[in-house]
């Protein structure tokens, strides 16, 4: 039996494990998926081996990146153009809303007399200013370094996955807990259960007979890679869109396939609103996309599609209130690692994880 159960295989899920197992215990990952990576694998496409499967941006700060860069032995690079958000047709650094976000905090949190935020602040990477915008930086060639590492780490360190295997219900116990799977098969531990801020579990079982069945927020995550036969007019790297019904964002991927790709071909993703995937044709997705990135000067006007491909990844986001619920009702036997956003989640824990560069 092993004393610890890990919810994932997603960096973090598998950094947790590394940790955890260099402190002398016996961990078991669980994934659904086939291939380790959670949020971060790749996808073929068409004749390219590995292509990120969605627009990613990683938040900024300077003491994760630099520990990223090393642990993970991957060079992270600073974005030649800054991701930036597109609001009533003007690019907007995306730096600001880490300032816009910060002043709504602290305004918030000083109408309700929250002393106790207002005295963490030093520690909150999201709570920054800057007048002049952040560098940020992401791997060189993008998810695909991610997913390379994670599993070179995976088989350096000999980590035990159990994968494509979804954990239905949890059942804690005296000594521990019980995890079932999909079909049936109980898999016990004996110490804790790490679960993350996307793991979905069904129902929780106490040890006093009670359960709890969290209302996840499900997003479907819906991205289409593009050829585009053109030139750029305006170099980007990651586009929010704030006022489009369609496109939520765009990034320009080119750079991760260098040498895979003819010159004068683009790869381009684009992260479309499921409602709008739903309705719209294939042809209408990718007269629209274009359309809209000629309407930005974002390619030349003579540019085309060549082809394109669309993928669907499902997600369910646990309510932060459950976190506490689930975690007391379970005598702590039960633990949770914050992961909505990659680069605070490994800021979260860098104290902890800092042991590992020795
Ligand atoms: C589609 C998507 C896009 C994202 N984009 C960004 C971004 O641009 N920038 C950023 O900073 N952060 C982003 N995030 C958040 C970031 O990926 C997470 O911080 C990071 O991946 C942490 O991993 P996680 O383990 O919580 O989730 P994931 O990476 O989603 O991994 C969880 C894994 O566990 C599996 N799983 C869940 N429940 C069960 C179960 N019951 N049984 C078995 N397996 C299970 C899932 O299928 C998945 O493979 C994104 C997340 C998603 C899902």
């Amino acid at each position: 039996m092993h004393q610890v159960i890990i919810i994932g295989t997603s960096p973090l899920a598998i950094v947790e494990s590394i940790y955890l197992r260099k402190k002398g215990k016996s961990i078991l990952n669980i994934d659904d998926k086939k291939v380790p990576g959670g949020a971060w694998v790749t996808v073929k496409y068409p004749d390219i081996p590995e292509v990120e499967i969605g627009c990613h941006v990683w938040s900024y700060n300077r003491k994760t990146y630099d520990w990223l860069e090393e642990f993970f032995q991957m060079n992270l690079g600073v974005h030649e153009s800054q991701p930036k958000i597109i609001y009533k047709n003007k690019f907007i650094p995306y730096d600001l809303k880490a300032n816009v976000l910060s002043v709504k905090a602290i305004i918030q949190n000083s109408l309700k007399f929250n002393f106790e935020f207002l005295k963490s602040i030093r520690s909150k990477p999201d709570i920054r200013f800057s007048l002049l915008p952040a560098k940020y930086k992401y791997p060189i060639k993008g998810a695909k370094d991610i997913h390379f590492n994670v599993k070179r780490l995976i088989e350096k360190n000999q980590l035990e996955l159990l994968m494509d295997n979804l954990v239905e219900v949890v059942k804690v116990v005296k000594n521990g807990g019980q995890l079932i799977l999909e079909g049936g098969k109980v898999v016990p531990f004996c110490e804790e259960l790490v679960l993350t801020s996307l793991s979905r579990i069904k129902r929780f079982e106490f040890e006093d007979g009670s359960s709890y069945a969290p209302t996840y927020r499900e997003v479907n995550y819906i991205h289409r890679h593009l050829i585009i036969k053109g030139n750029i007019r305006k170099r980007f790297s990651y586009l929010r869109l704030m006022n489009d019904k369609v496109i939520h964002r765009i990034s320009d991927m080119t750079s991760q396939v260098k040498g895979e790709l003819p010159d004068g071909q683009l790869l381009i993703c684009v992260g479309l609103f499921e409602e709008s995937y739903n309705s719209m044709s294939e042809r209408e997705q990718e007269d629209y996309i274009l359309s809209n990135m000629k309407q930005h000067k974002l390619v030349s006007p003579d540019a085309t599609v060549l082809n394109s491909d669309s993928n669907v990844f499902p997600s369910f986001y646990t309510p932060s209130k459950a976190f506490e619920e689930i975690t007391r009702r379970s005598n702590s036997k039960i633990r949770f690692l914050r992961s909505t956003d990659f680069v605070y989640s490994f800021y979260n824990q860098l104290q902890r994880y800092s042991s590992l560069l020795d």
